[in-house]
């Protein structure tokens, strides 16, 4: 059904860059002949679940949604699909993003757009757009996407699912084409909160493969879902909610709190007063590991590579100019522009500082309160090419979520309401340190 489901939506949403149907009837059947057999399955057995373009997968093209990957075939399988798969779960194909996952519209993907299923016309977000699309539009049960600044919850925002980016190291990245190392995380895009409770308890855990990887136990995050939320304390981030927000969104999450409240919630108004330099830290940092990170794609090892260079250097620069688009190519100038030697304590070593700063905002408000909260985006999905010339215009839709990545913290998007055209509002949802049952919860009383 899913597969049908795909074939008749992706010539208009075009939320896929591969799809694995042959495999995944094969998955399917196995799971059948399981069943009947008497086995015992898994707890994901037989579930179609769509996976972003960036996490390798044994034998299937892993593209990143680059010209520079476009015949990658991965000799090996990222940590989070072989649990995936070791649960029975069914992967129906790869989906777009921005080109390694630079962007917040999808736009930046180097095989073309996906619309958002809410209204064609629109971006489904990013840089996992075409994730969140394809569960927006029931064509896969949930989705993996990855998210360096914002890149799970900005789309399930723009899109109306739920979407969570996880405490930095609970999730293994072994396997995860890396864009900005000291960010990135891994994280599911479900219809509902229980789905990705329960997705995100498949994917958790330790893994000796990836450095970062926190060595802590995975709860059943399901166990958190109760319907109330007596005692807990959630703090509103006043820097987040008094200007600059499309008055439906500002609309939506008044009453979202009305809601909490009623829900046995106290609410408390918290300043976070760094939490805007988050914005101007990231696009230090994150293009600074970047430029480090895509120095692998030379034309020797990976993917793409020029025909005809007439020496070594040449078939580098002409490999790399070729391969990256515009987006890539900014970042990775920027990135090492920060890095060199007469600008590294100015831009970088500045920015890190800043980092700890907004860190710290983080821990006083996490004294005063259980969860904080403020909406995922200033805005609703915006138009297709609305925002694409003008760099800085696209990258301040992510000065929300961005913070809680510098910081390290699990943040929620969930659906809070719809704007005058019907296209969604999502809500945030931040906590501390691996308190995503904290999130869960409240998400799920909400819900
Ligand atoms: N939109 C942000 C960026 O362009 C975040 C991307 C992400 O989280 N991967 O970098």
């Amino acid at each position: 059904a899913y597969l049908e489901r795909i074939q008749a939506l992706e010539p208009t949403l075009h939320s896929f860059l591969t799809v694995t149907g042959d495999r995944a009837l094969e998955q399917a059947a196995a799971v059948d002949r399981q069943i009947a057999a008497g086995e015992t399955i898994g707890l994901l057995s037989g579930i179609p679940l769509a996976i972003k373009d960036n996490l390798c997968t044994y034998g299937v093209r892993t593209t990143c949604a680059s010209k520079m990957l476009a015949d990658f075939v991965p000799p090996y399988e990222s940590t989070v699909t072989a649990k995936l798969h070791q649960a029975g779960a069914v992967m129906l194909g790869k989906t777009n993003l921005d080109e390694f996952a630079m962007g917040s519209s999808t736009e930046n993907s180097a095989f073309g757009l996906t619309a958002n299923p809410w209204n064609v016309e629109c971006v489904p977000g990013g840089s996992s757009g075409g994730s969140a699309a394809a569960v927006a539009a029931g064509e896969c049960a949930a989705a993996l996407g990855s998210d360096t600044g914002g890149s799970i919850r900005q789309p399930a925002s723009f899109c109306g699912v739920v979407g969570l980016k996880p405490t930095y190291g609970l999730v293994s990245r072994y396997g995860l084409v890396a864009y900005a190392s000291s960010l990135d995380q891994i994280g599911p895009l479900a219809p509902t909160v229980t789905d990705a409770a329960i997705l995100l308890g498949a994917i958790a855990g330790h893994d000796p493969r990836d450095a970062t990887s926190l060595k802590v136990p995975v709860p059943d995050y399901t166990q958190a879902l109760r319907p109330d939320l007596k005692g807990l304390r959630v703090g509103v981030i006043q820097e987040t909610v008094s200007e600059g927000l499309q008055p439906e969104v500002k609309t939506a999450i008044e009453a979202a709190l009305q809601t909490l409240k009623e829900l046995g919630a106290t609410l408390k108004e918290l300043s976070c007063p760094r939490f805007a330099y988050g914005l101007p830290t990231y696009y230090i940092i994150a293009p600074s590991e970047a430029s480090a990170n895509l120095a692998r794609y030379d034309g020797v090892n990976f993917g793409f590579r020029v025909e005809g260079a007439a020496d070594l250097l040449e078939m580098y620069t002409q490999t790399r100019a070729q391969g990256f688009g515009a987006e890539v190519k900014r970042r990775i100038m920027i990135g090492t522009y920060a890095l060199s030697a007469g600008y590294y304590d100015a831009y970088y070593l500045r920015a890190q500082k800043v980092r700890t700063l907004i860190k710290e905002d983080f821990a006083n408000a996490f004294e005063q309160v259980d969860v904080l909260i403020c909406p995922t985006s200033p805005t609703t999905a915006f138009k297709a090419g609305e925002k694409t010339a003008d760099p800085l215009s696209m990258y301040l839709s992510d000065l929300m979520t961005i913070p809680i990545n510098l910081a390290g913290l699990p943040g929620l998007s969930l659906p809070c309401g719809f704007d005058a055209t019907g296209l969604p509002i999502g809500l945030q949802l931040i906590g501390n340190v691996l308190q995503e049952e904290t999130l869960f919860r409240v998400a799920y009383a909400y819900e």
